[in-house]
């Protein structure tokens, strides 16, 4: 595995800084992963019956539009939330709203990545971080698809969004898939979610093969059972992502190191934590 960070300097303030060994020290922060659901894709612009509508439409069954809306809000009912059907249910939203029909399921394929939104400020934020040498990798709970896996919901929205090229790995419960290629590269990730945690175990020995070190690495999400406090009890520095929804933090060990509304306030927040004397703002 290559090592990442070794490419040379990255933040160098104007004004600031200037000999190469000490800008060196000033480099902490080398990978960041990012939730996919309520994160980098924002669901406000996936109205159902928009989504149904353009669905049954593509196969000139407008008038279906109604019982696919409902079937979906059962679905939604019996596992809580509609991100949770979306990464963790879906071969049943193609079994049960689309009936197994392949049209269909071809139909919704297409139009739900176009229009699931992006949050906040997500392209310049992360152009900015990756143009400053970070490894960018997705941290996600999508624990099964349907097709191929290279055709997954998250990569699907990568490739309509033109953000493909700014990830190098989506880390999931089925394994560590390469986005470009689609193909899954490391079975270690197999099996473990963030929920439980143990998948940023495996997460934690991967960078430090790597050459990551747990307070080199942050990870971004929006919930705090998932993203934040496993991630931080394992030493992962950790932002909050509150743009879609604020959920409260729980106790002072769950509290991530930083909470941001828009992907545009993440340079600022970087930089501040390595232009710090000594560390990253938590040392
Ligand atoms: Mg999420």
């Amino acid at each position: 595995m290559p090592r990442v960070g070794t490419a040379g300097p990255r933040w160098c303030v104007p004004g600031q800084v200037t000999q190469a060994k000490e800008v060196r020290e000033l480099f902490y922060v080398k990978w960041a992963g990012f939730d996919y659901g309520e994160t980098l894709m924002d669901p406000s612009g996936l109205r159902n019956h928009l989504l149904w509508g353009d669905t049954c439409k593509s196969i000139g069954r407008p008038e279906l539009t109604a019982d696919k809306v409902k079937a979906y809000r059962q679905l939604r009912e019996a596992y809580g939330e509609y991100h949770t059907v979306k990464e963790g249910h879906r071969h049943e939203v193609y079994e049960h709203v689309l009936a197994g029909d392949d049209r269909a399921q071809r139909a919704f394929m297409e139009a739900e990545p176009r229009l699931l939104m992006e949050g906040d400020g997500l392209k310049w934020g992360l152009r900015y971080l990756r143009d400053e040498g970070i490894v960018l990798d997705i941290v996600s709970e999508l624990k099964g698809t349907v097709g191929p896996i290279g055709e997954n919901v998250i990569l699907r929205f990568l490739r309509a969004h033109g953000l493909a090229s700014l990830f190098r790995f989506l880390i999931t419960p089925l394994g560590k898939i390469d986005v470009a290629t689609g193909r899954i590269i490391d079975d270690r990730y197999r099996g473990h979610t963030k929920e439980e945690g143990t998948l940023f175990d495996v997460l934690v020995e991967d960078l430090a093969e790597q050459g990551v070190k747990g307070d080199e690495a942050v990870m971004v999400g929006d919930r705090p059972a998932f993203d934040i406090q496993p991630a931080r009890a394992r030493g992962l520095l950790t932002i909050q992502y509150v743009g879609y929804v604020d959920l409260p933090s729980g106790t002072p060990a769950a509290r991530p190191d930083a909470r941001i509304g828009s992907f545009a306030e993440l340079p600022g927040l970087v930089a501040g934590w390595e232009q710090r004397p000594g560390g990253n703002g938590r040392r």
